[in-house]
């Protein structure tokens, strides 16, 4: 037998183990001093009650004969598609159920859908990142493009020549026709939120390369401004050219759960009958209990309760924000994003920052170039810690910074 060699073009990553091993130096050297994190990428707060209410409900219904259900539908259980298809009607996009297919999870289904393209397809991937797109692509043989994303275009970086200036400069960025495009919005790790005149550029750039582009919205939930898309099938034509990536991990608390959906329009119509094709073979379907759970996320209640973890972690985030803005430090993200993204103050690199915080206030965040070239100099924060530690860590941040 032969390895798949494309493994070996895997960078590894030490961004997380290095943080964790400079924290736990620190702590060794420190042991009485309160360490904030503040890089935190998981959900703290618990599942809401009425999805708790729907999980034990199922659990017992799957002890008793005349309800125990066994293998389910690998797409998922009408009642969650049903539950989905009514969540996107809401904001006026039609879907059939056939377009919709329940996941364990956005990062999963992100990975598989690569399965339908040829290994020859070059992908397009703005940098930084979430690691996920390049690696599955990696792992496949496929040649990876970057779209930079940086201060010059807000990190929200475009298909057109002139990039959406948000300081006084423009910068220029093309790059070779793509087949396939990853767009992350709200984005992690920088936060930054394309409206819909920026998406409307990219569908049909998409759409006049013939390109597909896999639209992952993990983090729709956290926009509040009606006027931004929260699904790129707000954006005419879409359902011609994307395939759109939802989760319940951050919006619902899931990420211990596991359960998410992906949109496969029938506009795309070789792609839905291969998706469906893939899925039937190799995956069978989430658990009903876990489906129960997702559903009670679409009930009233569960919209109510959700929304008030959303709200705590927003807060959070004005919080880190507001003291930014105070201390002159530029910064995307935080408003529509549980993620920060702020530029190291004194021109410091990612590494010295994040030793700079560790030393003098004992406030841990994440390295922006550990996700990409162009992370370097910059820094996220995320907002996923409790309210009491993101005010202490702020009023320490302004004293020093300030
Ligand atoms: C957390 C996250 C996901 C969600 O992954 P799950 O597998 O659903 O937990 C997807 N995309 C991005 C960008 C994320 O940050």
């Amino acid at each position: 037998m032969n390895l798949n060699k494309n493994y070996e073009n895997l960078e590894q990553s030490y961004l997380f183990s290095t943080v964790a091993r400079k924290v736990n130096e620190f702590i060794g050297k420190n042991p009485d001093k309160k360490i904030i994190r503040l890089g935190i990428g998981d959900v703290t707060l618990p599942l809401c009650k009425a999805v708790t209410q729907a999980l034990h409900k199922a659990v017992d219904e799957m002890g008793v004969q005349a309800t125990f259900r066994g293998y389910g539908p690998e797409q998922g259980y009408d009642f969650l598609r049903t539950a989905v298809q009514k969540y996107y009607a809401k904001r006026s996009i039609e879907l059939n159920l056939d377009e919709i297919f329940i996941s364990d999870g956005a990062k999963s289904d992100l990975g598989n859908i690569l399965d339908l393209f040829d290994k020859d397809n070059t992908v397009l991937v703005p940098d930084p990142v979430y690691p996920v797109y390049v690696d599955t692509n990696i792992m496949n043989g496929r040649k990876v493009i970057f779209a930079d994303a940086n201060g010059d275009n807000c990190f929200l970086p475009m298909p057109t020549k002139t990039q959406p200036a948000c300081s006084a400069e423009t910068s220029s960025n093309t790059f070779p026709p793509a087949d396939i495009i990853y767009i992350c919005s709200p984005n992690n790790p920088t936060g930054a939120v394309y409206n819909k005149e920026q998406l409307r550029e990219w569908v049909k750039y998409a759409k006049e390369n013939n390109a597909v582009i896999l639209f992952d919205s993990a983090y729709e939930c956290f926009i509040s401004d009606p006027e931004l898309p929260r699904s790129i099938y707000e954006i005419e034509g879409a359902k011609e050219c994307a395939i759109e990536f939802c989760s319940l991990s951050k919006t619902a608390g899931f990420t211990g759960t596991r359960c998410g959906y992906t949109i496969v329009p029938e506009a795309l119509s070789k792609l839905n009958k291969m998706w469906l094709r893939r899925q039937t073979t190799k995956f069978n379907g989430v658990p009903y209990i876990i489906q129960r759970g997702a559903e009670a996320v679409f009930s009233e209640e569960g919209q109510r309760e959700i929304k008030e973890n959303i709200n705590y972690y927003k807060e959070n985030a004005k919080i880190i924000s507001d003291t930014l803005k105070r201390c002159n430090i530029w910064h995307v993200g935080g408003k529509h994003s549980p993620y920060i993204w702020l530029r190291c103050p004194n021109n410091m690199t990612s590494w010295e920052f994040f030793d700079y915080l560790l030393e003098n206030i004992q406030v841990v965040g994440t390295p922006g170039s550990g996700f990409g070239k162009n992370g370097e100099g910059y820094f996220r924060l995320t907002s996923f810690g409790s309210k009491e530690n993101t005010i202490e860590a702020m009023e320490r941040l302004e004293k020093i910074l300030k």
